[in-house]
This record gives structure tokens, C-alpha cells and sequence, in this order.
């Protein structure tokens, strides 16, 4: 008798185990491969994780596995491990990293393979003809039909229905099924687009990680100013590694996973190209899922759950971007695609290279030559733009000195000129909004004075409930200055731009041209982000006003003038990375300007145009950034110093919800003084409203945990997970170092 481990594809913890069942005579199993078994009454569907000829249960309380989803293991062994893996560093049940593996459309069947019926003679040439002659008068519309046939097989939904069951009963047709891939490209492949001659940085580059793969240096950061050619060198990557027979994942933001990007890698990969991300309709996602699976997709390009495509014989992955707050999950299992990717990595002995214009703090460090070797990244560099391009010029306009000259509008008197000039010249513009979320902090408009909790560093929240300010790491309140106590001025209020304000604005200065705007309301629905942008690309707009979602990958030849509309917003969010994401955005959103011949102007406007984020990002300089940027950081015990992490506690009573949050923080606290010595790591700790206090009809509280960067403190992190699993009325997350904590 055999006997297969199975994990049941089922939701609660309680159940996050390996059941047995006994495998019946002649039905064959591998470790991966999915299976229907019987739970309690019903019959549940289950994942193989290994198979034993040996079982510890009495016989006859093992039930046998029904039957097999597949013919083959949908699961490569490599995954299951990862699956593991992910349990233990994410605090998920295995069930849940399993279904990340594979489509949600493949789990209970919900897609099916689509099938095309055909149609093709069953009979040989000679008789069909004869058919036809007989059938002419008496029956012309069968005739017709094996007329068509005659020229080969078709689809049987282009022929006459009658006509072709009542030849299908003469047995002179017969009718078949082929499976019908549905591709997710629109266009056909462009085929033998040449590889350009690289740069001789880029040459280094690609030699760099390439000698790294023969030496089992796995781990690489690509430093490259935006327009710098990361993708080529990526690339050229890729044909390595398709030369020695293996596959290659690239991660991409959802956010830029345009068609152009997509189209790009196509007509240099051809169909070896599959394509995964959201925005695929389920059944293109399945489709294309089956051809990596079966390995006739050998690249992947993908969002971040493409990091888990079923590639064998894996040699790379790409991780474009990435300090893009995406790659990281906000649901559970709350995985991070970066870690994950090198988990990967390190199991197949390929390369992981993560590419950047803004490496994030935490991956530029890790290329000190100080980090210990298996932690380490090497660092390559592409400190030029491809051809010699410059760099936009980037000006910083002063927004307290409009409001001083008497100017109470959001366009300051140089960023008009500009629109004016730019519309003159028959060139586009790009308006830019970087807003994150939400942001409701108070600042002076004047001066730049902004609200801030000095025992945190980071800026205060304006709660309108009760018309005070919070900070949200550690509770302090206080009620909104009426005047600046900076400036005095009265020009102090709560912050917030949206696109559509700007648009009128803009509307009012240019009565006579074309906007188009995007963000979140304007993007709806599938292609939303598309259409509008192509629409830009083909110049049907002069001006494009939009959120940090035009900030990326976009290449339109006649944009000339970039304006960054309130470089203020991003600066003050309540995060100890507002600067990071500021210097993140203002970098990219530059980057976007003279791509083409003409060198392009950016103007960035701001209440702090001494601030070292907006100061830095204007030259690009990311290494000056990283050195500031690194020292508040240790001086202020943020990451990757130390780590964040919370229990967030949801639930429509409110008053359950703060007793649960309070308990939750005597409890750990009570737990940290039995376990004296893991008291040492923890810097602090705090139950208190979330920032965003109530969403959705849903009191929001948590308890805040800062700890120190060390081994140990995963023990810390392990009992807040067994805590968090204790819900009653109330709901309970665990979040560890989340990109946001809002
Ligand atoms: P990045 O991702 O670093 O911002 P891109 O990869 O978008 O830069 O490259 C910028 C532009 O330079 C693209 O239009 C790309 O096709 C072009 N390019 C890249 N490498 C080369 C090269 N070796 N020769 C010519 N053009 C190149
Ligand atoms: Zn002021
Ligand atoms: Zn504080």
C-alpha cells in the first residue's frame, strides 16, 4: 500500500496540517499533483506533498485519495519547499503559499481549457465529390459544406449547423475538438528586432553577473539613472541563460506592465514570452500559466506573483524596479517577491539582479562591503543615459514665495509660463500629483512649516472627528494651530491637491487646450490606463495630469515639460519613508522628461525647496541621498535598523475593538517579562487608533512594535502571530515591516 501526505486546500489554521490517505491500486501519484479526497462529509480538493509506502494510522481510519485533478504534478518540487519556507517566514498556512502557485481560476475548476470544434471530412476526396454532385440539387446547403471541407478542416462554427449533423450522421464528416490557446497579445510578433550594439557599461554589467553565476555570487543590484538601458542589459542576460537550455522570470510593477513593455520583450523572445498579471482575463492567465508549465515559455514576465511561474530549470530572475512598494503583498500571505525571488534562487543556483534608478535604503545596503557575504549584493552601475543624453534640467520653484508675491494659486508663475510656452510650441506637458493614499497633515503654505511629532520624526495626522492632530507611531496629540508658529502667517491648513482641482486650473490658464487626466477614477475598467495613454501618444492631448501612475516607463517623444505640482505631499506623509518615496518619485517623474533629441524641463514646486529629498532628486544624485538618507535613519531606530511590525484589530464595536488592542499590548508586555531576555530587542511598544481610524464602517486599532534587527527578535514576531490568531469579535492581522502602515 502507498500513502500520500496531503495539505486540503481549506482556509482555517486549525487544518494547516498533513493528513494521510492511502493511494488505491493502479492510481499513480507524484508529490505536487492535486487531488480530490474526502474531508469529514465532504470532498475536498488537496495538494500530494509527499508519498510514503509506510503509514503510523491503523488502516482502516485512512480513507483513500478519490482521484487526481491532473494527469501531472501542477506543483514542481522546488515550490512546495518555497511553500514551506513562506510558512515559517510569513506566518501563513501552507495552503495558503500553495495557492499562489497556481492561478485562482485553476483551484475548483472555475476555467477550463477552451475548446474549438472542427470539422473535417471523413471520407476520401473522390467520394466527397461524388457527394456533391448527388447532393447539388436535393440538398445544396450539405453540398456547399463539403465543398468547404474540401479545402482542409475548419472550425464547425463557420458551416451550416443542419447541414453538418445530417452529414456527420451519413458519416461523410466527422467532428473534433482541439484545445484553442487564448493569447493575451493583441498584436502579432514583430519578429528580428536586432539587439543593439551594448554600451560598454552595459557590457560590464552583463559580464559582471554573468563571471557572479560561474563563481556562485548569486546576487546583484543594478544602480542605472533613469534612461541608463537596465532593460537591455537585462536582456542580453536572458539570451545567456536561454543558451544554456535554462528559463528566466522578470518582474515588472503591475503598474508598468504595459502593453508596450510587454509587445518590447515579444518581438525579441518571440512566443518563448509569457505574460502574467492581472489584468489578463482568466482564462489567458490559465492559458498562459500551461504553456510555462509545459515549457514552451521559457521568459517570463510577470507582476509579483509571477515570481512563483512554474519554470523548470530556473537561471534568473529580474526584479525591475524594485524599490516599488508593490512587490510586496498586502494580503496574506504577506510575502515579499524580492525575498522570495532569491529564496527561489538559491535553490536552483540561478542569478537574482535587482534593478533601480532608487534603489531602496534597505537594498543599497546591503551592497557595503561590511555586510556579511551571503547577505551581500554586488553592485553594478550605469551612471549614464545610453547615447550621451542628458539629464533634464530640474528647477525647484519656491511655492512661499508665490503666496508672498501675492500668488494664492497652484501653479506658480514659472510653471504658467512653461505650460504657455510648451502649448506655444505645439510640444506636450505632463502634470504630475504625487499623492499617496490619503495625506491630511497641516502645513504652511508660506514657509513649509509642517506639523511633526518630535519623538517620532514623522508628521502629524489632522483627525476631522474631533479636530486634532495624532501622530501614529506614538500616540501624541494636539489640537491644529489657526496661524504658523514658524511664520505666523495664516496660510496654514490641511493638505490635499487632487488631480481634478489641478485640471480646472490648468483649464482656466489654457482655456484653448486639450487635458486629459488620470487617476483612479478616470482608470477604471480594463484597458482604462491604456486607452488614455495611448490616446497622449497620439497626441490627442497637450496636457496630461495624472498620480504617481504616469510616473514610470512611459517614453512619449514631444513631452518637454515635466511640473511636479506639490512635491509636498508625498514629503509629509506620516511615514518614516516620506523622504524615500519623495526622492523615489521626483527621480522617476524626471527621468521622464527629454527621452527624446530635445533635453526637456522639469519644475518641481514646493513649500521645502531646501529639503534634502527635493535638493538631491533634482541632480539625481542617489548616492548623496542614500548617505543622508542612511544616517537619520540610524539615528532615529527606523529601518532597516530595526523592524516594524503591528497587530491591526478590526471590527464594527468599536469598544471591543480598543479592549482587544489594549489586551493584546498587556499580553505581549506580560510575555516580553517572562521572556526577560528577548525584552532587550524590543524598542518600543504601544496600543493605539490606527491612522486611518475607521474604513469602511470598521474601527481600526492596533499595537504599534519596534524591534531591533537581530535574529532573535523572530520569537518576538512568532508569539504576536500565535496572538493574533486568538479572534473572536474581533478581527486580528500581524503585519511585519508592511509598506505601509496606515
Ligand atoms: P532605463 O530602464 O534604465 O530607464 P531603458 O532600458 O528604458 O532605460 O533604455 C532607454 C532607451 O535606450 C530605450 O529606448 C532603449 O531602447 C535604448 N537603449 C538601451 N540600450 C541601448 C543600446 N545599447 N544602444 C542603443 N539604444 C539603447
Ligand atoms: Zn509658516
Ligand atoms: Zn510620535
Amino acid at each position: 500500500m502507498r500513502y500520500a501526505g496531503v495539505i486540503v486546500d481549506l482556509n482555517a489554521e486549525e487544518l494547516d496540517q498533513v493528513y494521510t490517505y492511502s493511494v488505491p491500486n493502479g492510481m499513480v501519484l507524484a508529490p505536487g499533483q492535486r487531488v480530490v479526497v474526502p474531508f469529514g462529509p465532504r470532498q475536498v480538493e488537496g495538494y500530494v506533498v509527499r508519498l510514503e509506502e509506510q503509514c503510523e494510522l491503523e488502516p482502516q481510519r485512512v480513507k483513500p485519495v478519490i482521484r487526481p485533478l491532473e494527469a501531472y504534478p501542477l506543483l514542481l518540487p522546488e515550490l512546495l519547499e518555497l511553500a514551506q519556507w513562506m510558512r515559517e517566514t510569513y506566518f501563513c498556512t501552507l495552503a495558503s503559499a500553495l495557492r499562489q502557485m497556481i492561478p485562482a481560476q485553476l483551484r475548483r475548476e472555475r476555467v477550463r481549457a477552451k475548446k474549438l470544434r472542427m470539422a473535417q471530412l471523413n471520407c476520401d476526396e473522390d467520394q466527397a465529390q461524388i457527394a456533391i454532385q448527388g447532393k447539388k440539387s436535393r440538398a445544396p446547403r450539405q453540398a456547399e459544406v463539403l465543398r468547404q471541407l474540401l479545402e482542409g478542416a475548419r472550425p464547425s462554427a463557420g458551416l451550416n449547423g443542419s447541414a453538418l449533423t445530417a452529414l456527420k450522421k451519413q458519416g461523410l464528416v466527422k467532428i473534433y475538438e482541439v484545445e484553442q490557446l487564448r493569447s493575451p497579445f493583441r498584436a502579432p510578433i514583430i519578429r528580428g528586432r536586432q539587439d543593439p550594439e551594448l554600451t560598454s557599461a552595459q557590457a560590464d554589467a552583463v559580464r559582471e553577473v554573468e563571471e557572479g553565476v560561474k563563481r556562485g555570487v548569486g546576487r546583484f543590484l543594478l544602480l542605472g539613472v533613469t534612461g541608463s538601458g537596465k532593460t537591455e542589459v537585462y536582456i542580453r542576460l536572458i539570451r545567456g541563460v536561454l543558451q544554456s537550455g535554462k528559463g528566466a522570470i522578470v518582474l515588472v510593477p503591475e503598474i508598468s506592465l504595459t502593453p508596450q513593455i510587454v509587445d518590447w520583450f515579444r518581438s525579441r523572445f518571440g512566443d518563448c514570452a509569457a505574460v502574467l498579471h492581472s489584468r489578463l482575463s482568466p482564462g489567458e492567465r490559465y492559458d498562459e500559466w500551461r504553456r510555462i508549465r509545459r515549457g514552451d515559455a521559457r521568459v517570463v514576465v510577470g507582476a509579483r506573483s509571477a515570481v512563483f511561474a512554474p519554470l523548470e530549470e530556473l537561471g534568473l530572475i529580474v526584479v525591475d524596479e524594485e524599490h516599488e512598494t508593490s512587490y510586496k503583498s498586502d494580503r496574506r500571505p504577506r510575502y515579499d517577491a524580492r525575498e522570495v525571488a532569491w529564496e527561489r534562487c538559491k535553490r536552483a543556483g540561478a542569478a537574482l539582479v535587482l534593478g533601480s534608478a532608487t534603489p531602496c535604503i534597505e537594498s543599497f545596503m546591503r551592497t557595503d562591503a561590511r555586510v556579511r557575504p551571503e547577505n551581500r549584493y554586488q553592485l553594478l552601475e550605469l551612471s549614464q543615459r545610453v547615447n550621451g543624453r542628458p539629464l533634464p534640467t530640474v528647477e525647484i520653484v519656491d511655492m512661499g514665495k508665490e503666496i508672498s508675491r501675492g500668488n494664492n494659486s497652484m501653479l506658480s508663475g514659472a510653471l504658467q509660463q512653461a505650460l504657455l510656452e510648451c502649448l506655444a510650441e505645439g510640444k506636450q506637458s505632463i502634470l504630475f500629483i504625487n499623492r499617496r493614499g490619503y495625506s491630511t497633515f497641516v502645513s504652511c503654505r508660506k514657509c513649509g512649516y509642517v506639523e511633526r511629532c518630535q519623538a517620532c520624526d514623522v508628521s502629524m495626522i489632522y483627525h476631522r472627528s474631533d479636530d486634532m492632530l495624532r501622530c501614529h507611531y506614538c500616540g501624541a496629540m494636539r489640537r491644529p494651530p489657526k496661524r504658523c508658529p514658524e511664520c505666523g502667517s495664516v496660510h496654514i491648513r490641511y493638505f490635499g491637491i487632487g488631480t481634478q482641482k489641478v485640471q480646472e486650473a490648468v483649464q482656466a490658464l489654457l482655456p484653448g487646450a486639450r487635458l486629459a487626466r488620470m487617476d483612479l477614477d478616470t482608470t477604471r475598467g480594463k484597458d482604462g490606463h491604456e486607452k488614455i495613454l495611448s490616446a497622449f501618444g497620439r497626441r490627442e492631448a497637450d496636457v496630461l495630469i495624472g498620480t504617481q501612475m504616469i510616473a514610470k516607463g512611459l517614453d512619449f517623444p514631444d513631452v518637454t515639460l515635466v511640473g511636479v505640482v506639490a512635491a509636498d505631499m508625498s514629503l509629509n506623509i506620516p511615514d518614516y519613508r516620506a523622504a524615500e518615496r519623495t526622492f523615489q518619485l521626483l527621480t522617476q517623474v524626471a527621468g521622464r522628461a527629454g527621452r527624446a533629441q530635445d533635453p526637456g524641463r522639469v519644475i518641481i514646486q514646493t513649500c521645502e525647496p531646501d529639503h534634502y529629498a527635493i535638493q538631491l532628486a533634482a541632480k539625481q544624485d542617489y548616492r548623496a541621498f542614500y548617505r543622508k538618507e542612511n544616517t537619520l535613519r540610524r539615528r532615529a531606530l527606523y529601518p532597516p535598523y530595526t523592524r516594524l511590525a503591528r497587530l491591526l484589530v478590526t471590527g464594527k464595536d468599536e469598544e471591543a475593538v480598543i479592549q482587544k488592542a489594549q489586551s493584546l499590548e498587556k499580553e505581549l508586555g506580560d510575555y516580553l517579562n517572562e521572556e526577560s531576555e528577548l525584552k532587550s530587542y524590543v524598542v518600543h511598544m504601544r496600543a493605539l487608533e490606527a491612522p486611518l481610524g475607521m474604513i469602511r464602517g470598521e474601527y481600526r486599532w492596533q499595537v504599534f512594535v519596534k524591534l531591533y534587527r537581530k535574529p532573535e527578535a523572530q520569537q518576538i514576531l512568532a508569539k504576536m502571530d500565535e496572538f493574533s490568531r486568538e479572534q473572536k469579535d474581533v478581527r486580528i492581522d500581524l503585519e511585519i515591516d508592511p509598506s505601509n502602515m496606515l
